[in-house]
């Protein structure tokens, strides 16, 4: 047996200390960026009256979320009578919009809304309206969907009369038939005479029992209302993905019919625990109050903002828009869309310039980078379509891992056995320049989902740049691992986000669109593969 000198293991050893660096450098900002993807705390009942309290709001759904209470049975009557009963105590006056149903849809029972309204300081403002629907479906209790949102209503509507008057009208509307196709939220905006008075509707919606609260759908020419909203929401969840990918998806809640009818609109729900939506375990016991707490402080806060906001003209073109950490939003318009492809396209290029300049790039390397990296994608794409992996359900989050390093695994053997054909240097170059050809398609065809891959590119071909240029100056190479290490953390963090939205609201049932997330997310880190070995 051939003995290995010390000098090879040594630098083996060197490699895998490395390794486990980047390894953790890696796990650790995405530990951290998932330490934020959850609700605010709850609230006890002890915070002061014009505040939300998820507590005080979950004694209203331990009423009415005991039974299934669909349109017509008896369940349904208790939680009417219910909600007349405590709308009418926080605010005096309960209005009932009542009606048999239209008789030519195959839902013959009687319909009944119940509304409410604060009056504004400004007579001659326009009004806001928060809006939740009160049926559930047969068989489901429904304390998530929709008795969170429900009971956010009452919550807000108690916190809005500790306070004084805002100046816009403030209208409640509790929607009966939402499980029916929206046959209330119709009926309201149809026949009532003051939805001609809304501009706006912040919809409260869940698909699930626990979870951050996302902001996942908005109206048509959504600029205004997107700067306003990442003014006033204290833990904004959203990005302009989901809004056009919902839209993709044809899905209605009560703000499809209010959309219709031309009112502005924000629509809010969460998603996780998925596989208790629309079931037996729909209760109250199984359904996060940090969720409902989350809630509340969408609707409080916005409703302060946009109550006091001048509701006309609400319409301004659409923005591309994403939170970072559920903290911040940022925001922008189409043309800085396009400008930033053309900005990134002529960075990658002068990038590949660099590289070919300094000799670490050919041509036929570059190209062959390049087929490497797609077929990656191709190979992990067919293995998560093969793998029995698409049950949903409490342990799937265990699948998802194994997903994840499985997926990981297979883009690692690839680097290792294509490291003698192809300069690792190509193979990160390769990667990058197929990710922004990606990204140039995604943001023309997708312009809501422009932001993901655009601006960790941008960072991830400055760090390739700097290898190309820098490596030279520097005698260690320790320097340009740390900016490499700097430039990767824009990505980590939105794909972390991504992935773990997606999970939240799929969990496996699409495990292709979690493998294309992380294989970008993995050419995005190329530039740390130069470190894995010994040049
Ligand atoms: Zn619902």
């Amino acid at each position: 047996m051939k003995s290995f000198p010390i000098a090879h293991r040594q630098i083996s050893l060197s490699i895998l200390v490395r390794f486990a660096s980047i390894l953790g450098f890696v796990g650790g900002v995405v530990a951290l960026t998932l330490s934020f993807m959850n609700p605010p705390p709850a609230a006890g009942e002890g915070v002061p009256a014009t505040e939300f309290s998820s507590a005080r709001a979950l004694k209203h759904l331990a009423v009415i979320a005991q039974r299934p209470h669909p349109v017509g049975s008896a369940e349904h009557q208790v939680v009417f009578d219910y909600l007349v009963q405590e709308v009418s105590r926080l605010h005096g006056l309960a209005e009932i919009q009542s009606t048999p149903a239209p008789s030519e849809e195959n839902h013959p029972q009687r319909l009944q809304n119940i509304i409410a309204r604060l009056k504004g300081s400004d007579s001659s403002s326009r009004a806001l309206m928060l809006a939740a629907h009160y049926d559930s479906v047969p068989g489901s209790p429904g304390a998530g969907d929709d008795g969170s949102g429900v009971v956010t209503l009452l919550e807000t509507l108690r916190a809005l009369k500790a306070a004084p008057p805002l100046k816009n009208d403030v209208i409640f509307l509790f929607t009966d038939g939402e499980e029916l196709g929206s046959l209330g939220a119709r009926f309201f905006v149809e026949d009532h005479p003051w939805a001609k008075d809304v501009e706006l509707v912040l919809n409260f919606e869940a698909r699930g029992s626990s979870g951050p609260v996302f902001m996942f759908e908005t109206s048509k020419s959504n600029g205004r209302l997107i700067r306003e909203f990442a003014r006033a929401a204290p833990y904004p969840f959203t990005n302009s993905l989901m809004n056009e990918f919902y839209r993709l998806l044809g899905n209605d809640t009560d703000l499809t019919v209010f959309k219709r009818a031309r009112l502005a609109g924000l629509n809010f729900a969460y998603v996780g625990s998925s596989w208790n939506y629309h079931s037996p375990r729909d209760i109250v016991s199984n359904v996060d109050e940090r969720s409902i707490q989350h809630h509340g402080t969408y609707a409080l806060a916005l409703t302060r903002h946009f109550g006091n906001l001048d509701l006309r003209n609400v319409e301004a073109p659409d923005v591309i828009y994403f939170d970072v950490l559920g903290r911040k939003v940022f925001s922008y318009g189409q043309t800085w869309n396009l400008v930033l492809t053309v900005f990134l396209s002529l960075l990658a290029a002068g990038v590949s310039a660099l590289g070919f300049r300094s000799g670490d790039l050919s041509f036929s390397g570059l190209g062959l980078g390049m087929v490497l990296f797609i077929a990656n994608l191709v190979c992990a794409l067919i293995l998560a379509t093969l793998l029995p992996i698409s049950q949903v359900g409490p342990n799937a989050v265990y699948y998802f891992w194994v997903l994840m390093v499985i997926t990981a695994s297979i883009v690692l053997t690839t680097y290792v056995l294509g490291r003698r054909r192809i300069k690792v240097d190509e193979h990160c170059a390769g990667a990058l320049l197929a990710l922004t050809l990606i990204a140039a398609a995604v943001n023309l065809a997708l312009s809501g989902g422009s932001f993901l891959l655009t601006w960790p590119l941008v960072f991830s071909l400055i760090a390739l740049a700097a290898s190309f240029s820098l490596k030279r100056r520097f005698s260690s190479s320790v320097a340009v691992l740390v900016l490499v290490a700097v430039c990767s953390v824009p990505g980590i963090v939105l794909f972390t986000q991504m992935l773990h939205n997606v999970f939240q609201g799929f969990s496996l049932s699409s495990p292709y669109v979690l493998v294309i997330l992380e294989l970008l997310l993995l050419g995005l880190l190329t530039p740390f593969l130069k470190y894995f070995r010994h040049e």
